[in-house]
């Protein structure tokens, strides 16, 4: 026998007191996480008005420019620059008026045309001159228009596809629709896109505590009992990422209803993302449950709040596929926060989004925080008038208020205590959640 082999004594230490995994990184944890996330492929046309916040499934050639003319800037008047020694002195009579969606031909040479904003530029006419800046006299052949500054050439002018330009890529396959990007696909005609189709995620909240809002009134909740809460951010977050959420009812924490909640779950979703009973104590049956109907690896995260943090993958009945799975802690904080570092990420990737992450922005600390953790940190902070960061006074994983209070994270390195007018690194809020 090998001397490193356990021993049947040892076996039985070993059930006693089960040995503590070591931390895993964060980096470590998203880059093993990511690596099982295969990106889908199957999509689907959808109406442009309906594509905010949908990945794209290809890119956009534009098959026209825009402006697709030159046009005005302004409302005012259309000359060439050539007259403008007449312009000065004498003024220029109007010989055209050229509204917004009107086409007129050519600037007759010596005259000016009224013209409107995002009116076709006339031929042979080279600069617009705001109204504000002309003298307009009423003469009986019509208005005479005098300038009080010469006019460069170009000026108040939009030239044709000074945007976008025929042919060019306007929006690159993996993009996350957000609302400038259907104007702009409207503004080269495309009345549908091609989309990744919705990721099906099933949502589930383990735990025998937990009560939904609404099943009874505050007041008459049971002694121990909570409402649970996880799953109103963890829906909303989600969706907001395009996936289509199915929350599950409440799991309670026996091995077997864990079980089947998760075979129930995994035939028709992507994605199942539970919360609650992940830690190893006998009340967790996430671990075992998912182990006995596919693989699971359990991390203890190098971050807090979240320490514990399980991927897994949950074989279908009947099918030779399986489902990813994710196990979030319970607490609110440490669920919330996992979400954001980890699952957000994960989603990304299984959409093929490109440009995804968080861009931390430096800032400055209003506050001290001389006992850090030996684990990388996400406190909940502020942005206050003065341009530095707050902090939430109560930065305990189970206090959710502080992440509704807060409008950002400060990514705080292991061990790294922070003294007022410290430079941080501040995860903005709009970020992590859009
Ligand atoms: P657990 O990870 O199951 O040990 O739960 C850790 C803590 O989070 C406990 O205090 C739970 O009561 C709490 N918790 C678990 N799930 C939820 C939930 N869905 N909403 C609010 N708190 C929860
Ligand atoms: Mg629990």
């Amino acid at each position: 026998m090998n001397s490193t082999s356990p021993t049947p004594n040892d076996n039985k230490l070993a059930q006693q007191t089960p040995a503590r995994p070591p931390l895993k990184s964060l980096d470590d944890a998203l880059l093993e996480l990511l690596a099982n996330a295969s990106p889908l492929t199957s999509v689907e046309d959808v109406l442009l008005q309906l594509a905010d916040g949908r990945v794209l499934g290809n890119d956009v050639v534009a098959q026209l420019d825009v402006p697709g003319f030159d046009n005005s800037s302004v409302d005012g008047y259309a000359l060439n620059v050539a007259d403008t020694s007449t312009a000065l002195r004498e003024g220029l009579p109007q010989s055209a008026r050229i509204p917004a969606g009107h086409f007129s031909g050519n600037l007759a040479g010596g005259t000016v045309a009224r013209i409107f904003t995002g009116a076709p530029i006339p031929v042979n006419a080279n600069a617009v001159v705001m109204q504000e800046d002309c003298l307009v006299s009423p003469q009986p052949g019509g208005d005479v228009v005098r300038l009080t500054q010469a006019p460069t050439p170009g000026q108040n002018i939009r030239m044709r596809g000074e945007d976008i330009a025929n042919g060019q890529v306007v929006v690159r396959k993996g993009t996350r629709l957000t609302p400038a990007h259907l104007g702009l696909l409207a503004s080269i005609g495309q009345a549908h896109v091609s989309v990744l189709k919705p990721l099906r995620v099933a949502l589930l909240s383990t735990g025998d505590e937990l009560v939904m809002p609404g099943a009874v009134a505050a007041d008459a909740l049971p002694p121990g009992a909570i409402f649970s809460s996880n799953g109103f951010f963890l829906s909303t977050l989600l969706t907001r990422l395009g996936a289509h959420v199915t929350e599950l009812a409440i799991v309670a924490d026996t091995l077997a209803d864990t079980q089947a909640a998760l075979q129930h779950a995994a035939n028709d979703h992507d994605l199942i993302v539970s919360t609650g009973g992940v830690s190893v104590g006998e009340e967790d049956h996430v671990k075992p449950a998912v182990q006995s109907l596919g693989s699971l690896d359990l991390w203890a995260l190098a971050i807090k709040p979240g320490k514990p943090f399980a991927y897994g993958r949950i074989n279908r009945l009947n099918a030779a596929s399986c489902a990813h799975f994710v196990g979030l802690p319970g607490n609110p904080v440490s669920s919330f926060v996992t979400f954001v570092v980890l699952v957000r990420p994960f989603i990304d990737r299984l959409l093929g989004v490109s440009h995804a992450g968080v861009h931390a922005l430096p800032m400055t600390a209003h506050f001290n925080w001389p006992k850090p953790d030996k684990r990388r940190e996400f406190l909940r902070v502020k942005r206050n008038t003065l341009g530095g960061l707050d902090l939430y006074p109560n930065q305990s994983s189970g206090v959710l208020t502080s992440v509704s209070w807060a409008d950002g994270f400060v990514d705080n390195p292991p061990s790294q205590s922070i003294s007022r007018g410290d430079t941080v690194s501040f995860w903005p809020m709009s970020q992590c959640i859009a």
